[in-house]
């Protein structure tokens, strides 16, 4: 096995495609390299011997000494100089490079090579004494810390001694004599710890270096980051040898970083900074302040021609934007990185969309190099990115579950109701709850963000908040809530109702104080984008929104339709005019408790006309787009209070005696509510509620109808489980439907269907499609079912599940994206079935799935015709099934080229 791979000369024995084996940094070298760059000569050790060596008690794997001391040889040869010589030394730095960008998580040893002979060849051969004695401190000081472990502040304590000792403030400042009375300490200090010298063997220094590098693939913070970053899957680090270049050398030499466009805007500019006479850390250490490219190109015409050149050559070959490290050294230029530059999400839309537009990739590349999150980052208002760390996490409370990104400043309320009255005054408020319940949508709608200590990324609060794109962390399991002392404690700290707290929804963090947020602008290319998706994608994109403003934003985000519209959410705002949810929410309690069925037909006479109105709106904003409206659907036990005051205020204003609705309340307890008396299991034994919803429903739209609105409605029952079931409310439906329609004398087009929502409607759906017209996949009830996990406390134990270092036993939250393995064989099942008994059926899936990419992409794979998102995902959606398209046409051609 070949572990060591050459590079210099114009030649490498590496290409830029082995990543996995060289790291990008390595890959990236062999590349430059071969396509002419000027680049330091060098060798990279593969992943596979950092794997070998951490499997293998620490020992290198055989051949690999022999290896590289050919590969060293050569390198002496090439540059005509030699390790550890007294004149003109070879040095080199020894780096870490993994195939995944690790930013500052491993370790780096410079100036490897120098001990007490070479350091005067060094300074001899530059004619620069000071500059040596400097470049060889650095050297024992990092490798003291770095390859033995010695603590950095008692190395740190010395260099600040000595200055202080000779009177300077800056490392500037001291000289020769200084730097090599510093070398002398270290040294002692090392044998002080060790009971060893330092070493001046440079081929000793050169292992420990390797070693060094590669345990740090296992440091404590490369592992964290890979936790974090969700990287799997890599064998280790590689490690590069490189001939060093030095931009400290004088005037005319520096080190600069750049991007070969605007990282923030994606504008096609050259951007970097440049430091003259400095090293590599200087300019990631940000002591002093770099000069941008502009200057370096009065400074420097040549050198800049040239980094010009380069980048132009290296967009050309990567077609992507490239972030650049470089150094000047006695005024000629050397690259020493080149990687796919990191970018805003604004910029990535920019980048993609120009690059596109000027021949350099397809726009099935385009649209492939758009990921969720830029989507999803693009929309939300976030922390001023100005912000100092230090000053973030001096501030910060806890953190729960980022639920919905983004970010809220508010003051802390404990109610929905305390939230409403806040927000009427034009308060800026953020919801803290134990949990939300469809009571607290009002006070939930007014706040700027909403933090619950229990529940996961499906529960009601970041269902919710997600359909509004409203910031929300969920899960907070360390907040301790008092609602009725009006406030909560957390990690030692008491947060009392109306003071200031800021969420992060992008990482779950909950800060203390109001923190200034910024507003990102959606770019043009952003629109120019996502046409391009629309043009690719093969299945439908709707919306789940359940007032006419959430369905008019869809429209705006490219929504073809709603896929699900919650009509219970309506029962307790109004949300056209606020100020009236009182009379609804009375209507609807009043339903509830009544213990006729005539007492209940007259409140639900009281809702008809509520529900008509939104429903009007929501097809006036859908206009000539499909509609699919559910009937109710949660257990009733949600919608009336638990508390002995509010039911005493509540009986007062119906006019019941507080005692029976204390009954009533009591008799809608359940031990397990989700799987209880709600769905269409309403409908069944309270047929006069689906009589209103579908009156209110069908009526709406002959009203739209007549004002020339073209209405397409699909009623859809949840929760369905039989086809009996279902029968009965199709029949009912119809019954409702036709003799409004009859009686309107306009001709009106109207579906019925069914949600799957339930492992036995899915295993029977062929018969379930003998009545339903359309299947619409409940996704989140569906995964709830099927794995027996509560979508509202599964937060509890799911990160265990997911996480890779700990249980991993899903890779993914299967409330988020889907169990494509266990969920998704029912789903196919279903639809199979489905379409046998019913060759037209419609499909789609409106549970929180349809918003996910990778659950989109699975739904255009199993045929499905449509997903429904929350509003803010809806591009997502139509990204990830362009996306998928895409794939799917890729997986073809490798098909057919493979001749299977
Ligand atoms: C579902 O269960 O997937 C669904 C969309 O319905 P809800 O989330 O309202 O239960
Ligand atoms: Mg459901």
């Amino acid at each position: 096995m070949k572990y060591v791979y050459f590079f210099g000369g114009g030649k490498a024995d590496g290409t830029g495609e082995m990543k996995e084996a060289l790291g990008g940094k390595g890959a990236g070298l062999a590349e430059m390299t071969r396509i002419g760059l000027p680049v330091p000569a060098g060798f990279t050790i593969t992943t596979a011997a950092c794997d070998y060596y951490l499997k293998h008690g620490r020992r290198y794997p055989n051949g690999l000494r022999r290896e590289a001391s050919k590969n060293l040889a050569h390198l002496e040869k090439l540059t005509g100089k030699e390790l550890g010589s007294a004149s003109d030394p070879l040095l080199v730095s020894v780096r870490s490079g993994s195939a995944r960008s690790m930013p500052g998580m491993m370790e780096t040893i410079l100036n490897l090579g120098l001990n007490d002979a070479s350091v005067e060849g060094l300074a001899k051969a530059t004619k620069n004494e000071r500059f040596a004695y400097d470049a060889y401190r650095r050297f024992v000081q990092m490798y003291s810390s770095v390859v033995v472990g010695l603590p950095k502040g008692d190395l740190e304590a010395r260099l600040r001694k000595l200055k202080s000792d000779l009177g300077v403030k800056d490392d500037t400042q001291v000289t020769a004599q200084g730097w090599r009375q510093l070398v002398g300490e270290y040294k002692s200090y090392f044998k002080s710890k060790t009971g060893k010298d330092f070493p001046e063997d440079p081929v000793e220094q050169l292992w420990g270096a390797i070693g060094a590098v590669f345990e740090s693939w296992m440091g404590e913070k490369a592992v964290t980051y890979r936790r974090v970053e969700k990287i799997t899957g890599l064998l280790g680090t590689a490690v590069n040898v490189v001939q060093m270049v030095y931009g400290n050398r004088g005037e005319d030499s520096g080190t600069g970083v750049c991007f070969t466009r605007d990282p923030s805007t994606g504008e096609k500019t050259f951007f970097g900074d440049f430091l003259l006479n400095a090293q590599g850390e200087d300019v990631v250490a940000g002591i002093r302040t770099p000069m941008n490219l502009r200057e370096l190109k009065e400074r420097m015409p040549q050198v800049y021609k040239q980094l010009e050149r380069v980048r132009e050559q290296l967009e050309k070959h990567y077609r992507d934007m490239q972030d650049m490290e470089f150094t000047v050294e006695g005024g000629k230029l050397y690259m020493l990185q080149t990687r796919t530059g990191k970018r805003s999400p604004a910029a990535a839309f920019r980048i993609a969309v120009d690059m596109a537009n000027e021949g350099l990739i397809k726009v099935e590349e385009a649209l492939e190099r758009i990921s969720p999150e830029d989507i999803e980052r693009l929309f939300y208002p976030v922390l001023d990115p100005k912000l100092p760390r230090q000053d973030l996490s001096s501030r910060k409370l806890g953190e729960g579950i980022n639920a919905v990104p983004g970010a809220a400043v508010g003051r802390a309320v404990f109610t929905a109701e305390e939230a409403e009255h806040r927000a009427a005054k034009g308060e800026r408020v953020i919801l803290v709850r134990r949990e939300t319940s469809p009571e607290d949508v009002g006070g939930m709608y007014v706040a700027q963000g909403i933090l619950t200590a229990t529940g996961g990324k499906t529960s009601h609060a970041a269902v919710v908040a997600r359909g509004w794109g409203k910031c929300c962390i969920v899960g907070a399991e360390k907040i301790d809530i008092d609602a009725d002392a009006k406030k909560m404690s957390v990690n030692g700290h008491v947060v009392s109702e109306g003071e200031w707290i800021t969420l992060d929804g992008g990482d779950g963090s909950v800060y203390l104080g109001e923190i200034a947020l910024v507003a990102p602008e959606p770019p043009k290319a952003f629109e120019t984008l996502m046409s391009w998706a629309d043009k690719v994608r093969k299945i439908g994109v709707r919306t789940n929104a359940d007032t006419p403003q959430d369905a008019r934003l869809a429209r705006k985000m490219g929504a073809q339709g709603i896929g699900l519209c919650r009509t219970e959410h309506m029962f307790f705002k109004d949300f056209e005019h606020p100020e009236k949810s009182g009379e609804r929410q009375l209507a609807i309690q009043e339903m509830i408790l009544a213990e006729t069925a005539e007492a209940r037909r007259k409140a639900l006479d009281k809702l008809l006309p509520f529900q008509r109105r939104d429903f009007a709106g929501i097809f006036e904003a859908m206009d000539g787009l499909p509609v699919t409206i559910r009937l109710i659907d949660p257990p009733l036990h949600e919608f009336v209070p638990h508390e002995p005051a509010k039911q005493a205020e509540l009986a007062k204003k119906i006019g019941i005696s507080a005692e029976v609705v204390a009954r009533r309340v009591e008799q809608l307890h359940e031990a397990n509510p989700m799987l209880g008396h709600r769905g269409c299991r309403l409908a069944i034994t309270y047929p006069e509620i689906l009589e209103m919803q579908v009156r209110a429903i069908i009526e709406a739209a002959i009203d739209c109808q007549k004002r020339g609105i073209k209405v397409l409605p699909e009623i859809m029952h949840p929760l369905v489980l039989d086809k009996r079931e279902l029968r009965i409310l199709e029949t009912s439906t119809r019954r409702v439907a036709g003799e409004i329609i009859a009686h309107s004398k306009v001709k009106l087009e109207y579906l019925v269907g069914t949600m799957i929502e339930l492992p036995r409607a899915a295993l029977l759906a062929d018969q379930i499609a003998e009545v339903a017209e359309f299947f619409s996949f409940g996704t989140n009830d569906l995964t709830q079912t099927t794995m027996g996990l509560s979508r509202d406390d599964a937060g509890r134990f799911l990160p265990v599940y997911v996480d890779q270092a700990k249980a991993a036993i899903f890779t993914d939250d299967p409330f988020q994206t889907l169990d494509v393995e266990g969920v998704g064989m029912l789903v196919e099942w279903a639809i199979a079935r489905g379409r046998k008994a019913r060759p037209k059926l419609k499909i789609g899936i409106c549970g929180e799935h349809g918003g996910d990419a990778k659950s989109v992409k699975y739904c255009h794979r199993v045929g499905m015709n449509y997903v429904s998102a929350s509003p803010f995902r809806v591009p997502i959606a139509r990204l990830a099934a362009a996306q998928a398209a895409i794939e799917e046409k890729q997986n073809a051609k490798a098909k057919r080229r493979n001749g299977s």
